[in-house]
């Protein structure tokens, strides 16, 4: 009887190690089905999100309100890193005080860099005397479609059985945004052209500028790592005085205070200036509201533009 049972249980035991054996595996990942995704903002999060489904279990290390250019990883960013089948970044050194993490980390996996499966002739130069790009290139929603198409590759790569929901969830992906990027287009266009000028703290907004027809101006450079100066100040109050712009916008990942002190300037001028709302910049909304998602931060963002220059 005893002998008996002991087969069973060697039986067992040689089915459990033969399923483990035939089971899927990325990276460590042995037990799972799902790729472990480890990404920096919320805008790629929300990406490779839409496209990997309940196949991907994806970490965001950059939340509500964080300013990625100023971000340094914790160990508790590095473990997740380190835990992550594929790392997706937004690059362009957006992430500016992480690139030798992702060069540590892509010794052994693969770390995706969205910008990167961006057009050369669709970035923007970041006019600073470098020869770098604007790494905001998520407010164009054209250059920003680029990004599926390369999350949707690469997770192929790591669960190839998974191909025909990776290149569905794209297309419909795809589909939604360019209904954004139409919608955006439509909006601006009901501003009245002179006022279409948009003024924030820093320089995140080039890009949906220019794709959807907005002069653009900042107080501060592309990236926060540089101090805004009195003469910046000056030289936007007077543009503001002189244009009679009617709303500046502060954003959520950068403190109000330069941006007050343009609407003060100008009212020492007897320009009456608003601060015309908080835009989502370098930083998306709270999860499980509709600005935590990067289609509800782009409306966001349209509709409280329109509603305060039109
Ligand atoms: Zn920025």
């Amino acid at each position: 009887m005893k002998k008996w049972l002991g087969s069973v249980v060697a039986f067992v035991i040689v089915l459990i190690i033969a399923g483990c054996g035939n089971e899927k595996t990325n990276g460590d990942n042995n037990n799972k089905e799902t790729i472990r995704v480890t990404t920096t903002t919320g805008q790629v999060a929300d990406l490779v999100k839409n496209i990997g489904g309940d196949k991907v279990e994806v970490v965001s290390l950059m939340g509500p309100g964080v300013d990625p250019h100023l971000y340094q990883a914790s160990q508790g960013d590095i473990k997740k890193l380190d835990q992550a089948d594929i790392i997706f970044y937004n690059g362009l050194h957006l992430e500016g005080k992480m690139d030798e993490i992702f060069e540590k980390m892509s010794e052994d996996k693969a770390v995706i860099a969205i910008a990167d499966s961006v057009p050369e002739e669709k970035l923007l130069s970041a006019d600073d005397g470098s020869e770098s790009y604007d790494p905001h290139v998520w407010f164009d929603i054209e250059a920003w479609i680029y990004g599926i198409e390369a999350v949707k590759q690469e997770l192929i790569k790591l669960s190839p059985e998974q191909e025909e929901v990776f290149t569905e969830n794209a297309t419909s992906y795809k589909k939604d945004l360019e209904e954004m990027h139409q919608y955006a287009i439509d909006q601006i266009q009901s501003i009245p052209a002179e006022s279409r000028v948009l003024v924030t703290a820093h320089d995140a907004f080039k890009y949906f500028g220019n794709a959807y027809g907005l002069e653009v101006m900042g107080l501060q450079g592309l990236s926060t790592d540089s101090e805004y100066g009195l003469k910046d100040v000056q030289s936007l109050v007077d543009t503001l005085v002189e244009r009679n712009i009617k709303a500046v916008f502060v954003e959520s990942s950068i403190s109000e205070k330069s941006i007050n002190a343009v609407v003060e300037g100008a009212k020492e001028k007897n320009h009456q200036v608003v601060i015309g709302g908080e835009l989502f910049s370098d930083a998306m909304g709270e999860e499980g509201t509709e600005e935590g998602t990067y289609i509800g931060m782009f409306k966001h963002n349209v509709d409280t533009i329109v509603n305060s220059l039109k």
